[in-house]
C-alpha cells in the first residue's frame, strides 16, 4: 500500500493544494479528501476516473470537499471511462451535500450512477478494497445536528494508515493512531497558536507520543505553520519516532 499527497494545504491560496490524499494497493485506488486544487494533481499522480474507485471525505469544510463539484462536472462533460461502482463516502449529510451541488451548479453534475455512502462514529466498511473505520473527532460543528468530523483508520494487507482529518487533541485520535504503520495528522498551526479545533506543532507531537506512533506524517498546513520550525516543535513535545512533513506530489510506502 502506498500513500500519495495531492494537496497538503488548506483553502487559503498558497503553493499547496487543499486536502487531498490517495491510497493505492493492488491496482485499486481510494481517494481521501477532495479539497480545492487537489484534483489538478490527478494526472501528475497517475490518477483518472477509471482508476479511482472511491472518494472518502472527513467532513464538510470546503478545504476537504470543494473539488467534489468539479469532479462531478468533469465526469459528465468529459464522459471519461469511469470506474464501475464509483462511491463517494463521507459523514452524515454527504448525500445532501452532493444533492446541493447539483442544485447549485446544475444538471451537468449528474450522479445517478454514483453511490453516495454515509459514515458515522464507529462505522466500518470496505471502499475500493480498503477496510475503513470511522471515528468522531474534535472539530467545530455549526450546530448539534451536524455530523462530527471523522478520522479514519484505513487497513489493507496487514498495513494500517490512521488519518486525523481535522481535529483538536482528543482521546479518539490517540486510539485511532495506536499501532498504525503511518499516522497522518493535520498540523494547522505553529505551537504558539493555541486552539482546540486543530492540532499545532506542540499538540500533534503530544498526540503522536501518547499513541506511541512510529511514523508520523504531518499535513494540512496553514501558511503560518509553513513559517515555523514544526519539526523542532514536535520533538520538544516529546515525540521521537520517524517524522515526515508532507509536500504535494510526495509518495510514501506504507510498510513497517
Ligand atoms: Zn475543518
Ligand atoms: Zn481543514
Amino acid at each position: 500500500m502506498r500513500l500519495g499527497f495531492l494537496g497538503t494545504g488548506t483553502a487559503i491560496p498558497s503553493a499547496r493544494g487543499a486536502s487531498g490524499y490517495v491510497l493505492e494497493a493492488a491496482g485499486e485506488v481510494l481517494l481521501l479528501e477532495c479539497g480545492p486544487g487537489s484534483t489538478r494533481r490527478w494526472p501528475a499522480m497517475g490518477l483518472d476516473f477509471a482508476r479511482v474507485g472511491a472518494v472518502l471525505c472527513s467532513h464538510h469544510h470546503v478545504d476537504h470537499c470543494g473539488d467534489l463539484a468539479a469532479l462531478l462536472f468533469g465526469r459528465t462533460v468529459a464522459r471519461p471511462e469511469v470506474h464501475p461502482g464509483l462511491v463517494f463516502a463521507g459523514p452524515r449529510g454527504h448525500r445532501a451535500l452532493v444533492d446541493a451541488l447539483v442544485v447549485a451548479f446544475g444538471d451537468a453534475l449528474v450522479h445517478d450512477d454514483l453511490t453516495v455512502t454515509e459514515l458515522d462514529d464507529g462505522t466500518a466498511l470496505t471502499l475500493a478494497g480498503f477496510v475503513v473505520r470511522a471515528r468522531a473527532m474534535a472539530h467545530p460543528r455549526r450546530n448539534a445536528d451536524e455530523a462530527p468530523a471523522l478520522g479514519y483508520r484505513i487497513e489493507r494487507g496487514g498495513r494500517a494508515v490512521a488519518f486525523s482529518g481535522d481535529t483538536g487533541p482528543c482521546d479518539a485520535l490517540v486510539e485511532l493512531c495506536r499501532g498504525a504503520d503511518v499516522a497522518l495528522m493535520e498540523c494547522s498551526y505553529p505551537a504558539a497558536r493555541e486552539t482546540s479545533s486543530h492540532l499545532n506543532g506542540r499538540t500533534v507531537g503530544e498526540m503522536a507520543r501518547a499513541a506511541e506512533v512510529e511514523r508520523l506524517v504531518l499535513t494540512h498546513f496553514y501558511p503560518a505553520a509553513d513559517e515555523a520550525d514544526l519539526a523542532a516543535e514536535v520533538r520538544s513535545a516529546g515525540y521521537d519516532g520517524e517524522l515526515v512533513l508532507a509536500q504535494d506530489g510526495l509518495w510514501i510506502e506504507v510498510a513497517r
